[in-house]
């Protein structure tokens, strides 16, 4: 592990997009002594703002070099009983978060993505600026706020990157992953277990367990690309009201108002390289993975604190070569893992294929599932501390 050498290549950064990976990339930056601007174009909260997210191990340790830790735990909710589940109520793998997190040395946390997104803004105040980039040109970003000249440029925007297609224009860019999730976080508290998967044939309905006993639900859903339904919450409603509980208390306690639907693209084919000229890809513009293994975050925060460590140890050159050497190989292999884990869960369509996972999931011994839920999170970040 590289140790920090404080101002070392001190610089300017642009960071484009404020989702969670651009933010926390910015949060990284300042650690180390960076002047620092993030333009992100949406005026409000993100697009999946009104959604909840898991982090795991991994993430919770990049966010504690970041040093959003503590606020973290304070705002999140321990993730202690995960489970998996067919629709009846069958429990396929029933894991003690506890045990995970002694493993671990870390819990897994549930949180709401508007307060990650409070959580990381209140780190940055005053660097982040609502303006949409347009272009590049060499280390000038031009943005509707004006031109904006930097030493390094993020591209932290996202799995449609205006970014990758300027940089990389002969790369295909993301495609549709066959599936849609329907998605909200409930509007009345209700007791639900912290973690639950449950399968059936091609969709997956999960929940998370948010602080105050509201939950965030989402359905994943094998459809056709750009698939909407006249009413979301009555078609969940309709394909989830027998399943098992809490799945249709927690419709029942959702505003149709609150519902998101949104479409799941993944790049398909890996990006040849994390770095262009003085450019770094970071986050899902970097590797836009499906959400099965729910790494797609955790992966953009080991992206940010990495980033943030090679810069504070090497000129700006090596820096951002040592980046992309230790950041592809990982988060492409775990972006391979996740695609591969949609195929054996929500994907699967067949009957017999379902009875057959179902069968061998019920004599696995839970210490198996614990070492394949633990396989990515293992990741231990490079120093950030502030001189
Ligand atoms: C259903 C689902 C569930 C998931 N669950 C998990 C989970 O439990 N755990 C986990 O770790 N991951 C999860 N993920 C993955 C995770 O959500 C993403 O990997 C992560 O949010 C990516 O963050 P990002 O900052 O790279 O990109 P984004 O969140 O897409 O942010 C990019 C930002 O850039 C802005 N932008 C784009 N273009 C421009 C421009 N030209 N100028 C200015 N701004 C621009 C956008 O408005 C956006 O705010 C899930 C994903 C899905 C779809």
């Amino acid at each position: 592990m590289l140790e920090p050498e404080w101002g070392r290549g001190m610089g300017k950064a642009v960071v484009v997009g404020g989702g969670i990976g651009g933010l926390a990339a910015a949060i990284g930056l300042r650690r180390i002594g960076w002047d620092v601007t993030v333009f992100e174009r949406l005026p409000g909260e993100l697009d999946d703002a009104g959604s909840g997210i898991s982090l795991a191990a991994n993430g919770v340790r990049a966010l504690d070099a970041l040093g959003a830790g503590a606020a973290l735990r304070a705002a999140g909710c321990f993730q202690r009983t995960v489970s998996t589940r067919s629709p009846r109520g069958a429990w396929l793998a029933r894991m003690d978060g506890t045990e995970l997190e002694r493993v671990a040395g870390t819990p897994i946390v549930g949180i709401a993505r508007y307060e990650l997104h409070r959580i990381l803004r209140e780190l940055l105040p005053g660097q982040v600026v609502r303006a949409e980039v347009t272009g590049v040109d060499g280390t000038r970003v031009v943005t509707t706020d004006g031109d904006h000249e930097a030493d390094v440029i993020v591209a932290a925007d996202g799995v449609n990157s205006l970014l990758r297609k300027h940089f990389f224009p002969a790369h295909p860019g993301a495609v549709y992953s066959g599936s849609t999730v329907v998605r909200a976080i409930t509007a009345e508290p209700l007791s639900s277990s912290d973690f639950n998967l449950t399968w059936g044939r091609g969709v997956e309905f999960g929940h998370i367990a948010l602080t105050d006993g509201h939950a965030e639900w989402h359905a994943v859903l094998t459809a056709p690309a750009g698939v909407r339904y006249p009413d979301p919450l009555a078609e969940m409603h309709r394909r989830f009201g027998t399943w098992h509980e809490p799945i249709p208390a927690l419709l029942d306690a959702t505003r149709p108002e609150d519902v998101l639907h949104h479409d799941v693209y993944e790049l398909v084919t890996p990006l040849p390289s994390y770095v262009s000229g003085r450019v770094a890809f970071l986050g899902d513009a970097a590797h836009a993975m499906q959400p099965n293994l729910g790494q797609g975050a955790c992966q953009a925060l080991e992206d940010a604190v990495v980033l943030a460590n090679s810069l504070a140890t090497n000129d700006i050159d090596p820096a951002l070569t040592h980046y992309d050497r230790v950041r592809r190989p990982r988060s492409q292999a775990i972006a391979r893992a996740a695609r591969q884990a949609g195929r054996m869960g929500q994907q699967v369509t067949n009957p017999v294929v379902i009875a057959a996972r179902s069968a061998a999931f019920r004599v696995t011994p839970p210490k198996l599932f614990a070492r394949s839920l633990l396989r990515h999170t293992r990741w231990l970040p490079p120093d950030l501390a502030q001189p």
